[in-house]
């Protein structure tokens, strides 16, 4: 066997999703996390709204899988807090030196730079021409991202799956970036939500948007957001996580569940001691983990290291297994016996 497909861990409790990082641009890292975690068997892997950034982690992937080996899913994941906000590079170009070797147009991944300044319309707001200008000229402002930009972004990283960040409280929000999407949402696989907080705000929220989401065209799961961006790194940061899916799972709509935010190598275990993990026949509360800082954090030594030397990680094999068999570990996938 050389994994489950992404549909078929979802059913069966053993989900793994890879967060990328929602800010994390650098291409080459993306493309050498999905190479490994893709080796490693995950089903997902969660990016930012970025072209570039998914075109760097499909890159990861296709390289990775081995034949037969079912693919992960891209997702993408948005934040319904208001509109989405985006900024846009600016410079005036009748600043720029004559003799200047230009290192913005280079590092541009859209080719929005050239000698008449920085194109808006192709401009996403990356932000990675931002520090590269030796005279500084380059300035970011800020851009709200239309209707019909949002979706047009997402057209052209057609993610099989969305993932939509939300807060207790946000149904307006939240109901509006639905209407927004719906055009995608039936070409999705899945449709996630990711929220967190007090259980008091969240279970009555979860229950407002279960009434939203039983209508669309797509399945959905409910991510529970232990701790956010609080860093997955101690054996006490698996605790909020868990937590919080014990109290959904108990008074929370229907949905599967998946662990997130303080999701590390112990997050397992405590789901099995609290009953909420997968064993025998019976569908498990929880289907599965979404690994973050933990994730990234294990491969640091190794990504480095093949800096060090030049290449990309996984142009590196005895780096590359080395990485891969953490990974495989992080993950605990049963049955798992690629690499
Ligand atoms: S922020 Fe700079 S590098 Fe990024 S897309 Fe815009 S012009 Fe290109
Ligand atoms: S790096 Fe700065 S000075 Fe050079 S072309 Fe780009 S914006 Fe102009």
């Amino acid at each position: 066997m050389v994994g489950h497909a992404p549909e078929d861990a979802l059913r069966h409790g053993y989900w793994r999703k890879l967060i990328c990082g929602a800010s994390n641009q650098d291409l080459a890292a993306v493309t050498d996390l999905a190479w490994v975690y893709t080796r490693a068997g995950i089903h997902c892997i969660d990016v930012a709204p970025d072209p570039a950034v998914v075109a760097a982690a499909r890159q990861g992937i296709a390289a990775a899988l081995h034949p037969g080996q079912p693919s992960p899913w891209l997702m993408v994941s948005l934040n319904d807090d208001t509109d989405p906000h985006f900024r846009k590079a600016h410079f005036d170009p009748r600043r720029c030196p004559e003799d200047c070797p230009r290192p913005c147009e280079a590092t541009c991944p859209v080719a929005a730079i050239s000698a008449t300044g920085v194109a808006m319309a192709r401009c996403y707001g990356c932000g990675r021409c931002l520090s590269v200008c030796p005279l500084g000229l380059i300035e970011e402002r800020p851009w709200r991202l239309e209707r019909s930009q949002l979706l047009k972004i997402l057209e052209t990283c057609q993610p099989e799956a969305l993932e939509i960040h939300t807060r207790p409280g946000a149904v307006a929000p939240f109901t509006h970036l639905l209407t927004l999407l719906q055009p995608l949402l039936p070409r999705l696989r899945l449709l996630a939500v990711s929220a967190g907080g007090p259980l008091a705000q969240l279970i009555p929220y979860l229950w407002q948007l279960h009434g939203l989401l039983v209508k669309q065209p797509v399945p959905h799961l409910w991510q529970l957001d232990g701790r956010p961006m609080s860093g997955d790194l101690g054996r006490g940061t698996a605790h909020a996580a868990v937590a919080l899916a014990l109290g959904v799972s108990r008074h929370g709509p229907p949905g599967q569940l998946q662990v997130a935010g303080g999701v590390n190598q112990h997050t397992q275990t405590l789901l099995q001691r609290h009953g909420l993990a997968g064993r025998g026949e019976r569908p498990p509360a929880v289907v599965g983990m979404a690994f973050g800082g933990a994730a990234r954090q294990l491969l640091s030594p190794w990504l480095t290291a093949a800096q060090a030397r030049g290449k990309p990680l996984h142009q590196h094999p005895d780096l590359a297994d080395m990485a891969v068999g953490q990974a495989q570990a992080l993950l605990n996938l049963p049955g798992w016996v690629g690499g």
